[in-house]
């Protein structure tokens, strides 16, 4: 909460022109009394009354393509493209289900169609963003909407399948490991959507997966992962984990360190657990002390930076097609943006598609020759 009233107040300093929108919109007062000179708050997902904002302090834009896909706040080549809102888990350590409720799909129709605008305005890559993707269109029994004229359902694969014959790179974030996942792997394996996979896993001990109130098994996880592999060998797999959550043992913890032993991950966050205001997973028995949650998470953390350094170097030799971030910096397929490891070269400019050879690898990033 501090960390987000600071920057408030940073950005403040730096344009005078603020509107803040998202979770915190619900702390009005706090906000303003903080903060006074704040020009508008809004609460989380409330696109129209934040433009409204937008456009009262400063002149509407007469440009075709802004007034269709509204402000765009990636850089121009890329993009997120939101699916869905709310979430129908209910993980005791998150309490982004009570602040923004069950999960709400966003017609199919209006998707394609923000989509198809994006990519006609130069979009490159669209990032599939939700609270989770592969739910998509479970709550609203995976109506049949119009894409095209064609009939398509309101699900992943269906939108999966209508987004790859754009001709952008399209990358699916916070995917859950379902069956159904296992359609759009060979979308992947043909070229159509990118081979990338960003699924969330947690931890990997069925008692802690239980206490998190989440639904997959780490035994299922892995037979699902060797199958995804034989399907599209090519495919990147990342995840989070939370290291320390209540009750965790070390038992437990080597539970968690021998499953990313055999997972092979080729991207993996890791959290030390904090306990969030209003989250349930707070009443429960047996917190870890600060100093082992940041144990484990440093131990954690160094045995991926192993496997990750392996993988990168397997790449060393080959020819990647990258995104162009800026000059000099680039993504592959296997880099999603602001999380991932980049490519470095030299020479490029932003938006480009180009060939790169990889000469060099670390830890997290590659290093090459454009082509
Ligand atoms: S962690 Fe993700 S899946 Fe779980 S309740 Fe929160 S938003 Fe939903």
């Amino acid at each position: 909460m501090q960390e987000s009233l600071d920057a408030i107040g940073e950005a403040l300093d730096e344009n005078g022109k603020v509107v803040v929108t998202g979770c915190l919109g619900v702390k009005h007062d706090l906000i303003k009394s903080t903060h006074p000179k704040v020009l508008a708050i809004t609460g989380p997902h409330d696109t129209p009354a934040v433009m409204n904002a937008v456009h009262q302090h400063l002149p509407k834009p007469h440009d075709p393509y802004t007034d269709l896909i509204g402000v765009k706040l990636t850089p121009p080549h890329y993009a997120y493209l939101k699916i869905s809102e709310g979430c129908n888990h209910r993980c005791t350590f998150c309490i982004i289900p009570s602040m923004r409720g069950d999960l709400v799909s966003r017609p199919i129709a209006e998707v394609m169609q923000e989509a198809e605008n994006l990519v006609k305005a130069g979009v490159k890559e669209l990032l599939v963003i939700s609270q989770d993707t592969s739910a998509y269109g479970v709550d609203v029994k995976y109506r049949i909407g119009f894409v095209r004229g064609r009939p398509t359902k309101t699900r992943m694969a269906e939108l999966c399948r209508s987004l790859g014959e754009l001709g952008a790179w399209v990358r699916l974030h916070y995917v859950y490991p379902y069956p159904h996942v296992d359609e759009v792997i060979p979308l992947m394996a043909e070229g159509r959507i990118l081979p990338y996979l960003d699924v969330p896993f947690q931890h990997a001990s069925p008692r802690i997966l239980r206490l998190m109130k989440r639904p997959a098994s780490a035994e299922k996880v892995l037979e699902r992962l060797r199958g995804w592999r034989a399907v599209c060998p090519e495919i990147t797999i990342r995840s989070t984990f939370i290291v320390g959550f209540p009750g965790e043992t070390e038992a437990e913890f080597s539970q968690l360190l021998a499953f990313l032993e055999e997972a092979q991950l080729d991207r993996v966050g890791c959290f030390a657990y904090s306990p969030v205001e209003g989250a349930a997973a707070n009443a429960l028995p047996d917190a870890v002390p600060q100093a082992i949650k940041e144990e484990r998470r440093a131990c954690f953390m160094a045995l991926q930076e192993r496997i990750s350094a392996a993988k990168l170097k397997a790449k060393i030799g080959r020819t990647l097609k990258v995104l162009v971030d800026e000059p000099g910096v680039g993504r592959s397929s296997a880099d999603a943006p602001e999380i991932d490891g980049v490519v470095k070269f030299r020479g490029g400019k932003a938006g480009e598609l180009r060939d790169v050879l990889i000469e060099r690898a670390d830890a997290h990033d590659l290093f090459g020759r454009l082509q």
